[in-house]
């Protein structure tokens, strides 16, 4: 169902609830000048697939308020007018994304009592403070370690973007044994072939420092660590970093996708071509959105978490499960994974 919106505040905005076959849509609404119905409509068809692979109780939906990015009362007026003119979108729980926080969430609770990605004072539980993406992918890393697939002690790793799924996911991975060898971000890269250390490196960042400034490695052009020799390259800035014309460079033997879309599909199905194992965005960034759900529910911070590690460790058995009785692309059996759970929920939904 799309709805378009004129806010009281004279802005436009659009909400796409996708599916509602698990349950009440949750997903996003980003704050961007230029956004269209159809590029919320592709976001909110990809947080239903991701929902229904994390076993969430939840549907995907997706919102955009057509505004540059706002600040103190002006977000606040336009926050709490989004919510009054999508309050009767009853299907629709509305969370942070671009351009939105855990405030403006607080806005939309406060207005019309649904919203996740609250701040904590108000029960939230601060996923990025947490790292509960980079938690979830240490996760499937765990999975595919006891698999046989990579040997996470001593592995050697990779990081694009150290921002909150990428500062986190390297902390977790470290905690496991895993030597990080490089890492960037928008300034620029750094790497240490006998490992960075992790925690100076995270000091550095929180200080205002840039990984190509970092005193623990060297600096080296920003993409190219990209193609740096690894064991696990972990995309977590931005999407389509990797593309036909740069995958023949990767040498990771396995990919763990942090942010949304890193890799094109024509990169996908090239890597899966030479053997590399990419285990797709809507499968190893989940962790965010289980901790939102949990969030919902009213949990806590050690309950979300543990709900991160079963959910996780689920999906990614069942995907290696299919990969090898199937014989699919990683990407084309976490689809069917996702298309066989809604099938069972809309079957399960009244029909007369
Ligand atoms: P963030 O803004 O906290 O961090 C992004 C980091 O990437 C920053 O360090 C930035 O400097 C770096 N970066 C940007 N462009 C880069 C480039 N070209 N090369 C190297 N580094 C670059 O964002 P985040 O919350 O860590 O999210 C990262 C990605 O993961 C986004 O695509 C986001 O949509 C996706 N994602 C985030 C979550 C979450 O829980 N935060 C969950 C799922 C997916």
């Amino acid at each position: 169902m799309v709805t378009f919106l004129r806010l009281r505040t004279g802005l436009d905005a659009v909400v796409v609830i996708d599916n509602v076959a698990l349950g009440p849509a949750i997903g996003g609404v980003r704050m961007r000048p230029e956004i269209s119905a159809s590029e919320v409509a592709r976001l909110a068809r990809a947080m239903t697939i991701k929902n229904a692979l994390a076993g969430l109780p939840h549907g995907g939906a997706k919102a955009g308020i057509v505004s540059p990015a706002l600040t103190g009362d002006d977000h606040e007026r336009a926050m709490r007018a989004f919510a009054c003119a999508m309050r009767q979108l009853t299907d629709y729980i509305p969370g942070p994304d671009m351009g939105t926080s855990e405030t403006s969430m607080a806005y939309v609770r406060d207005e019309i009592g649904r919203a996740v990605g609250l701040p904590s004072a108000l029960g939230g539980v601060p996923l990025d403070e947490l790292g509960a993406t980079g938690y979830g992918l240490a996760v499937c890393a765990d999975v595919l370690d006891e698999a046989g697939l990579l040997r996470l002690d001593g592995a050697r790793v990779i990081i694009q973007g150290m921002g909150a799924v990428g500062w986190h996911t390297a902390r977790f991975l470290a905690e496991r044994g895993a030597t990080i060898i490089a890492v960037s971000d928008i300034r620029g890269a750094t790497w240490n072939p006998a490992g960075l250390d992790v925690t100076a490196l995270g000091a550095h960042k929180r200080s205002g420092g840039s990984a190509g400034e970092f005193a623990g490695g060297s600096a080296v052009p920003r993409d190219d660590i990209l193609a740096f020799d690894c064991d696990l390259l972990v995309p977590a800035a931005q999407p389509d970093v990797i593309t036909a014309d740069n995958a023949g460079k990767i040498s990771a033997r396995v990919v763990l996708e942090g942010a949304n879309i890193p890799l094109t599909a024509a990169a996908e199905t090239e890597l899966a071509e030479r053997g590399v194992l990419c285990v797709p965005d809507v499968v190893a960034n989940a962790g965010g959105v289980i901790c939102g759900a949990a969030e919902y529910r009213g949990a806590g911070h050690a309950e979300a978490f543990a709900e991160i590690e079963e959910k996780i460790r689920d999906t990614t058995s069942e995907l290696l499960e299919r990969i090898r009785r199937q014989g699919m692309t990683p990407r084309a059996a976490a689809l069917h994974m996702a298309g066989e759970r809604l099938r069972v929920a809309s079957d399960l939904r009244r029909k007369f």
